[in-house]
């Protein structure tokens, strides 16, 4: 055990990424080009055409520093949202803006609230100020935000919640989002992480942006990682009130987001075809899987994400072992047996010959 640091820092366990590609070839002998990754919910299509341009086109510009108020961004942000631009704050991926607000919100020795089977970094953004974690358990693997109002004590700062959920895919619908911001004490912070929004159905998409300007402590996080497939060049972003946005800008570092993201994700932004691209094939993916799953009576959380929790076996060694016998055959997934769901596996959505491939290397793995 080291001696350096707090004892709160030795105390995290490290945040467990998917397997790369070239590192599963290595270890498994197998050709990097066969090789299937549906393990970190990225955008099976990969990076939009439209931003691939806009990069080439922002490269000559590298000698220099990138805009560190990313106008031009948040601009394009700001009439997509129909808020002020002074309302967003820029972040390297959503991840950095789940961090910048517990530093700007929380310190040691004080509270932060989320779910039990909630996203990792939560309690990695939590652990890393030397803060509390109330973790308030699950119910039908999605948030219980009655208990999670109710868990708020004299300590709490902030409040993490996942909508929908990784690695669950659980939903919340707005009544419930509505009514648990009228019960919040109006000095706790509220993140609303919707990393997944752009996946959900017209019928259960509601403008939280919107909620921003009732709430001065809310704040909604997106990214681009997700559904404008943009997860290597890392951009996120935040939307609250200017009070909040002002002191969120205090910590982050000033060039998180680089120039080249910057310029792929306005064009991603406005690249709709992509974006509707992805959604019809999310949704046909997840009839696939699903459809694969229920014909081998295995039990999955219904998702509203671009990914799938599937129980595939009934002993804690289930998720591990199966894991191992898709790695086996080319076939990368997500165990996770960190978020303490040793019995599951996460497979993120791919493209129908993805999903075939995953199907037959599960049918083999099970036997
Ligand atoms: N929130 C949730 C719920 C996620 O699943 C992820 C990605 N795994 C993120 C935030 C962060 O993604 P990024 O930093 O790429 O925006």
């Amino acid at each position: 055990m080291s001696k350096f640091g707090p004892e709160y820092v030795r105390a995290i366990a490290p945040y467990q990424a998917g397997k790369p590609i070239a590192e599963v070839a290595r270890e498994f002998g197998l050709d990097e080009a066969a090789i299937v990754k549906l393990a970190s919910n990225e955008n099976p299509f990969g990076l939009p055409e439209s931003s691939r341009q806009a990069m080439a086109a922002a490269a000559a510009d590298l000698g220099r520093y990138p805009d560190a108020n990313g106008f031009e961004l948040k601009a394009a942000l700001a009439a997509r949202y129909d808020v002020p631009a002074e309302w967003i704050t820029l972040g390297n991926g959503s991840n950095d803006i789940l961090e910048i607000a517990a530093k700007a919100f929380v310190q040691k020795g004080e509270a932060v609230v989320y779910s039990q089977y909630s996203f990792a970094v939560y309690a990695l953004a939590t652990q890393g100020l030397g803060a509390r974690a109330i973790v308030v358990p699950a119910v039908d693997h999605g948030h219980d935000l009655e208990a999670m109002a109710a868990a708020i004590d004299a300590d709490t700062r902030l409040v993490f919640i996942a909508n929908p959920n990784n690695p669950t895919g659980t939903f919340i619908p707005a009544a419930q989002i509505e009514a648990f911001l009228q019960k919040v004490p109006e000095h706790v912070i509220v993140v609303l992480d919707e990393a997944y929004n752009e996946y959900l159905a017209p019928e259960h998409q509601f403008e939280s942006s919107q909620w921003v300007r009732k709430h001065r402590n809310l704040i909604v996080s997106r990214t681009f990682s997700k559904a404008y497939g943009l997860a290597g060049l890392r951009v996120g972003f935040a939307i609250a009130q200017p009070e909040v946005t002002d002191l969120m800008n205090r910590v982050r570092q000033p060039f998180n987001v680089n120039s080249l993201a910057q310029a792929a994700a306005i064009a991603a932004l406005n690249d709709k075809e992509f974006l509707e691209k992805g959604a019809r094939n999310n949704a046909e993916g997840y009839r696939q899987l699903t459809a694969a799953f229920d014909e081998l009576g295995l039990q999955y959380v219904p998702s509203f994400g671009n990914f799938v929790l599937v129980r595939v076996g009934d002993d804690d060694q289930a998720g591990a072992r199966v894991n191992l016998a898709l790695l086996k055959q080319g076939v990368i997934v997500r165990p996770v047996g960190n978020y303490g769901l040793p019995q599951w596996l996460r497979i993120s959505i791919g493209l129908p010959e993805e999903n075939a491939a995953f199907i037959a290397a599960l049918k083999r793995a099970l036997g």
